[in-house]
């Protein structure tokens, strides 16, 4: 622990760590040592880790990457930071996102951007790590960290892990509790690892998932042993590759990379065939009406009185309006107004209602392929490789959103989706192939991903 501890505070110029918090890592450390020596270890003992500040962490400051929660010490543990806990993982402190997790390069965070450990073969210009959970994607991939804790609302985890060359899994909806997890958009968001490995990430989420009581949306179901998962193979399964993921302008080096991990899984004993899924390109555009219209309401609590910042006003209208002008950045207040526009009166019919039968159609899209003996299907996790920091930022919001197209879909049917990396581009910058697979079978993406990690 004292060696992440050491890493951690050496690697402040990536701003991947928010907060670090050496004092209980070391304490941690200590208990997994007794623990170690008695013969009593648990399953991820000692095993130093980042938690991503979306988590709410017990008298630990909270933040969500925003000004809004300064000051917040939650008194009260997420259940899936518990979780590791109870399994003897060690904390090593909280990690840098986009604010709110609204965001694909971490640009967003009011505590500034993260830095890729990654360059370019012939430049020296820093890189985003991705996002929204830049900072655990940076810190895995730098080695600060064994594991970090992420979440994916509409890509979060799997972009990232994409741009850094990690291993990142959003379990299906419900596998892991939202309890204590600052909310995006419920019916979207989804926590879980980003990793070094696959093996590593299979182990994690066996921790981080199962049964809450204290979330309605979580599911009763038991947790399989996802290691065991890993070595399995794919001998007999048959994988889908969607016709409909081949967009415009798709960079040669993804498309070949796409064809190279079809051409592994077959080698190693899948079957690979073509499925369409032919609602596919109205996913962005109505995944950017369900996840605004969610956080509109979800970020409504943060009016100066229950959390952190707050900014006088001279009643207390003034005092909220005050609040949340300074509190909230630029992109949380676009999907705000995005938000609360598409759920008024006169336009809820033609938006938020007509963005919700997209998404039925886009879960019976998979339903049908998955129904057909379908086991998972293989695409790109990302359009593009990393890009810089900067380089993106300043331009129309909806090329940042672009960076989604093949990850929200998998959100917006509740679906397990993993990114695991596959190669590098020219610039010796990593890509990452994504898999998805049918509900509550994450097993068969940590087989398949195996075969192409
Ligand atoms: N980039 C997407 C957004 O900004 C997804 C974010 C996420 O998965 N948390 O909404």
């Amino acid at each position: 622990a004292q060696a992440h501890v050491d890493a951690v505070a050496g690697a402040r110029a990536l701003n991947a760590f928010l907060l670090e918090t050496p004092e209980r890592a070391l304490a941690m450390a200590e208990v997994a040592d007794r623990k170690l020596a008695a013969g009593e270890a648990r399953p991820l003992e000692g095993i130093p880790l980042g938690i991503k500040d979306l988590f709410c962490t017990h008298g630990v400051a909270t933040t969500a990457g925003s000004r809004i929660l300064e000051g917040f010490q939650p008194h009260y543990e997420s259940t899936v930071t518990h979780n590791l806990w109870r399994d003897g993982a060690v904390m090593l402190g909280k990690l840098n996102l986009d604010e709110f997790a609204m965001g694909s390069s971490n640009e967003t965070s009011a505590y500034g951007p993260v830095v890729s450990p990654w360059r370019r073969r012939d430049s020296q210009t820093p890189l985003v790590p991705g996002g929204s959970s830049g900072g655990s994607a940076a810190a895995v991939a730098a080695r600060l960290c064994l594991g970090a804790t992420a979440t994916d609302t509409g890509g979060s985890i799997r972009q990232p892990a994409a741009f850094t060359g990690t291993v990142g899994i959003k379990p299906t909806y419900g596998r892991c509790s939202r309890w204590g997890t600052v909310a995006f958009a419920s019916s979207l968001d989804q926590a879980g690892p980003i990793t070094r490995t696959v093996l590593d990430a299979a182990i994690m989420l066996t921790s981080m998932a199962g049964a809450d009581p204290k979330d309605t949306t979580c599911a009763d179901l038991p947790v399989p042993n996802f290691e065991a998962a890993v070595s399995r193979g794919v001998k007999g399964l048959t994988i889908g590759i969607p016709k409909e993921y081949r967009v415009d302008g798709m960079p040669a080096e993804i498309e070949r990379l796409w064809q190279q991990g079809a051409e592994w899984l077959r080698s190693a004993g899948a079957r690979v065939v073509e499925v369409s899924l032919p609602h596919t390109r109205h996913a962005l555009p109505a995944y950017y009406i369900v996840a605004p219209a969610e956080a509109s309401s979800n970020l409504a609590r943060y009016d100066g009185v229950r959390y952190g910042l707050r900014v006088p006003g001279k009643d207390i209208a003034g005092m909220y309006e005050n609040t949340r002008a300074a509190g909230f950045g630029r992109e949380v207040k676009r999907r705000i107004m995005i938000g609360t526009y598409v759920l008024s009166a006169g336009y809820y019919d033609a938006y938020y209602v007509r963005a919700q039968k997209i998404r039925t159609l886009i879960k019976r899209d998979f339903e049908e392929v998955y129904a057909a003996g379908i086991d998972a299907i293989l695409t790109p996790a990302t359009p593009t490789a990393a890009f810089g920091i900067g380089e993106k930022a300043d331009a129309d919001p909806v090329e940042m959103y672009l960076n989604d197209v093949f990850t929200v879909t998998v959100n917006m049917a509740g679906l397990p989706g993993i990114a695991v990396p596959a190669g590098l581009d020219a610039q010796g910058l990593p890509l990452g192939l994504q898999l998805v697979g049918r509900p509550f079978d994450e097993e068969t993406l940590f087989s398949a991903a195996q075969v192409i990690e």
